[in-house]
């Protein structure tokens, strides 16, 4: 799978993918990440990317032209998607990241100033990607929080990929609670039941924490998943709890 970046600041991804899974998942040809720089696909001497608004207002905004360019340039055939970065996008979660590690191909567009020019979202873009209901000061580390997010769900990027099923929003649940060594810290221990060896008992504590977390912190999350009978039970089972203490 392939990721494509553009961007007007490329030295921002110096570090990002330079360790960790995904650094290994590059190295192992599992995963491509190209950066390309806006300005070298501007046409005249000063590599101009950014005009002033029409109608007058503050800031600066992306010229179409060199984005256009650079995304008819980059893209390949085969199942490729070009997605702009924006705050005025659908929002980006677990089930967006899955649905783009589908496609051989992600081409993402960082904005910067005051935005792109209305054309590239009408003509150019097919998708438009916030990471949440704040502006950040340009695309890219939202950028690189999209390539991070999709790389867990290319077969082969995160070792076991067992672990990304369990993961939070993954289920439609948060996660678990997880424990290390050692069994006692400053007093503190680690629940009994994940010492006992019953993987069916540990399963079920395991289900009815995630359940207690998502319950307490996202309870939209249960609102839109159908429960299977041992998670009605679990759940119901938590609700007395509650009323009781
Ligand atoms: N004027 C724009 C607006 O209000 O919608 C905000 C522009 S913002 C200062 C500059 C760039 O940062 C955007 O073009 C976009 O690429 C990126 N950006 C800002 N917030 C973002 C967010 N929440 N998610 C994704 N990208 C974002």
């Amino acid at each position: 799978m392939r990721f494509d970046i553009i961007t007007i600041f490329p030295g921002l991804f110096d570090s990002v993918f330079t360790a960790g899974v995904v650094k290994k998942a590059v190295e192992k040809g599992i995963l491509e990440i190209r950066i390309h720089d806006l300005r070298k696909y501007a046409t005249d001497k000063h590599q101009q990317v950014d005009d002033r608004p029409y109608g007058g207002a503050e800031g600066m905004v992306l010229k179409p032209e060199p984005i256009f360019r650079a995304v008819e340039d980059i893209r390949q055939t085969g199942k490729s998607i070009t997605c702009l970065l924006t705050p005025q996008g659908e929002m980006f979660n677990s089930r967006l990241a899955e649905e783009l590690a589908s496609y051989d191909q992600v081409v993402l567009i960082c904005g910067r100033y005051e935005g792109v020019d209305e054309r590239v979202i009408e003509h150019l873009v097919d998708r438009e990607i916030s990471i949440g209901d704040y502006v950040l000061t340009g695309g890219e580390l939202a950028a690189a929080v999209v390539v991070d997010a999709v790389s867990r769900f290319v077969p082969g990027v995160v070792g076991k990929e067992e672990s990304v099923r369990h993961d939070s929003f993954t289920t439609g649940l948060l996660d678990f609670p997880q424990y290390t060594r050692p069994r006692e810290f400053r007093g503190y221990r680690v629940p009994a039941v994940l010492f006992s060896g019953d993987h069916k008992k540990i399963a079920r504590w395991r289900l009815k924490k995630a359940l207690e977390k998502t319950l307490a912190r996202r309870p939209d999350l249960l609102e839109s998943r159908k429960l299977t009978p041992e998670e009605e039970e679990l759940l119901e089972e938590i609700k007395k709890e509650r009323k009781e203490s």
